[in-house]
């Protein structure tokens, strides 16, 4: 066959000797090196038990927000959808009823709200877009799984705690995030 380069060259394998084909001396650097690493300071920590401390910048897995009482913020713009470089988000828009005034904030809400955590590069332009404070991205990984449909997170798994119902893990779930209604609340 034909080289594409001269870079290739022939190695020539030696004969092993005794000494190597006991494999002792080898054996034995081998737990010299592991000997001089037990006395260094560990790279790795205890995960999950332990954990990093994050950037403030770090964008983790998506959160789908409510408002004060507990009203859905998404009204189903999508403009997250529009804006997402990785064409992530799917959603489908449902009107409001009469008596679901304390389920959703706006007159529109979303019915069905997808994103396909593949495909998403945790860019945040859909947090930038969103004109409702509905979704931002938190402080949480999204769990390794074996299987890809378990990627695509639905609206139940990624909203929110419910702030009056489960306020321990609303306030957990939103970790030092102020609120963007608290800053305006024109939103
Ligand atoms: S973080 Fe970026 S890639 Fe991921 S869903 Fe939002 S806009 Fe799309
Ligand atoms: S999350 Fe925000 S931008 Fe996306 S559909 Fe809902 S309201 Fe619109």
């Amino acid at each position: 066959m034909q080289a594409l380069t001269n870079r290739a060259k022939q190695v020539e394998r030696q004969p092993m000797s005794f000494l190597e084909r006991l494999y002792l001396v080898a054996i034995f650097k081998g737990m010299l090196i592991t000997f001089r690493h037990i006395f260094k300071k560990k790279p790795t920590i205890n995960y999950p038990e332990k954990k990093r401390p994050f950037s403030p910048v770090f964008r983790g897995l998506h959160i789908l927000n409510r408002d004060a009482e507990g009203r859905e913020n998404c009204t189903a713009c999508g403009l997250c959808a529009v804006a997402c470089p990785a064409e992530a988000i799917t959603m489908e828009a449902a009107e409001r009823q009469e008596g679901e005034e304390g389920l959703y904030k706006e007159e529109k809400y979303a019915a069905k709200y997808e994103i396909n955590m593949l495909r998403c590069i945790f860019c945040g332009l859909c947090e930038d877009a969103c004109p409702k404070d509905a979704i931002y991205l938190s402080e949480t990984f999204a769990p390794a799984d074996y299987q890809r449909k378990q990627f695509i997170y639905n609206k139940q798994e990624l909203l929110i705690p419910h702030p009056v119902k489960e306020p321990e893990a609303y306030k957990k779930a939103l970790g030092n995030r102020v609120p963007r209604e608290k800053i305006n609340p024109a939103i």
